[in-house]
């Protein structure tokens, strides 16, 4: 959202990497915190996003956080309890392909202006924040999050390691670390602040040199990013093709990562696509023919489509919209994402996140392709699809429901009833349960980075 506070420019990518191949996770082994969990869930309806396909009265059943078997009946595990979701349509959980967890920023009293939110919040209270913000997504069904930075100094990659060693429930995170950008980032700051107090960082990692660039990865990646983001043009000096290319070279060369482009201008766009970027985020660079582009080289878009409740005009909207017409006209590959990073008193942060759906309604897509993009589409652009999300047995057991049918009418999806994540029940009944998820120490291991 602040990029809509700050607009300047700059533009980055690397190589010609579609060699951007999916990366090869082992599959993920029985959770020491869900060791024992045993539950057979029985659906009214079992949804399939990936088809737009469900199948009445289905059975579940999980096991130590992981599904077993999927059909009209199953094998009870022993000791399993069961848990009745006649009533309702089960689906596997939501993705946000675009938030920001550890960043919060307020009316009062930054005005709405991150840049104070950064000056006055310690990363150990934003960590804290991100952590509450994490248990508000999952409560609103979204069992992934995709964490493009502003994170103070790493809180994400805290966040992330709390969740999978096991002492906090939260959803699956894919964080990127710092953002990396030529000399100041998304900041304009004083020269005085920008010289003498390095105030850019840890908000921003600046690599302006080729040299700087791979450090720049190398740094995030030890601190634990799953992901690399860019700021591809928030400067008038942006970043090469040839720049771009070596993000990609070197976020490929470390276990295989993504890199994912904030994006503003045109130029931009057409850099970052040249380069053969991961993902372009936020829409305000792309037009009709960056669109066609985007499609035939198969670069996702996650472009923070934003409500007018909550930014710009309804001319502003009316051009939101049109582009995500025209992105979902020429086939390109479409995430759910929000850029969710402020304060809307009365809302969580799930509530706030789950309203963007008026953006997708207002642009015609079909219910059962919001669903698909908001399910589907999100694991593959957290490139986590062959190892997390569908339900299928062996996955680890992450199941949201809802009363109605989502495939038919998408605000189903506003009103929660049930979360699983890694086969443990983390709300019911609407209510959240997290205490099963909740551990005196690291119990999945400490060696989880
Ligand atoms: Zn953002």
């Amino acid at each position: 959202m602040f990029r809509r506070l700050l607009l300047t420019c700059c533009l980055c990518l690397a190589f010609e990497l579609r060699a951007q191949a999916p990366r090869q996770v082992a599959a993920p082994q029985p959770l020491p915190s869900s060791e024992g969990a045993a539950f057979v869930v029985k659906a009214g309806r079992l949804i399939d996003p990936e088809t737009g396909s469900s199948a009445v009265n289905q059975m579940i059943s999980v096991k130590d956080g992981r599904i077993i078997e999927i059909g009209p009946a199953v094998a009870i595990p022993q000791g399993a309890e069961t848990i009745d979701l006649s009533g309702y349509s089960v689906l596997p959980g939501l993705v946000d392909a675009h938030n920001h967890l550890a960043l919060t920023y307020k009316k009062v009293p930054e005005n709405d202006f991150y840049y104070f939110t950064y000056v006055q919040e310690s990363t150990a209270l934003r960590a804290i924040e991100a952590a509450s913000n994490g248990m508000q997504m999952l409560s609103a069904g979204f069992t992934v999050v995709r964490d493009l930075g502003n994170n103070g100094l790493y809180a994400d990659s805290a966040l992330r390691q709390a969740i999978e060693q096991g002492w906090i429930p939260g959803p699956t995170l894919i964080n990127s670390g710092i953002i990396i950008g030529g000399y100041g980032g998304q900041f304009t700051p004083t020269p005085e602040m920008a010289k003498d107090h390095n105030i850019l960082y840890p908000e921003y990692l600046t690599a302006d040199t080729r040299d700087e660039i791979i450090k720049a990865v190398r740094q995030n990646v030890l601190f634990g990013a799953k992901v690399i983001k860019i700021c591809v043009d928030c400067k008038p000096y942006p970043y090469s093709v040839d720049d771009m290319k070596l993000f990609i070279h070197e976020a490929a060369n470390a276990g295989g990562l993504k890199v994912a482009g904030h994006v503003q201008t045109p130029e931009g766009a057409r850099r970052a696509i040249e380069a053969g970027i991961w993902s372009i985020e936020h829409d305000d660079g792309l037009n009709d023919e960056l669109n066609k582009l985007m499609a035939q080289k198969g670069i996702w878009r996650a472009g923070t489509e934003t409500p007018t409740d909550y930014w710009g005009t309804p001319a502003d909207f009316e051009r939101t919209v049109a582009g995500m017409k025209s992105a979902w006209k020429y086939g390109v590959q479409m995430a759910f994402s929000t850029d969710a990073d402020y304060y809307v008193p009365g809302m969580s942060r799930g509530q706030l996140v789950i309203d963007f759906l008026k953006s997708w309604k207002a642009a015609g897509i079909p219910d059962k392709d919001i669903l698909k993009v908001m399910t589907i589409n999100g694991y593959k652009i957290c490139d986590i699809y062959g190892n997390r999300g569908p339900l299928k047995p062996g996955f680890p057991a992450d199941m949201i429901a809802v009363k109605g049918n989502p495939l038919q009418d998408i605000d189903a999806l506003r009103s929660v009833a049930f979360v699983m994540k890694d086969g443990l029940v983390f709300k019911r009944d609407g209510v959240m349960t997290p205490e099963r998820f909740l551990h005196g120490g690291p119990i999945n291991g400490w060696k989880i980075h």
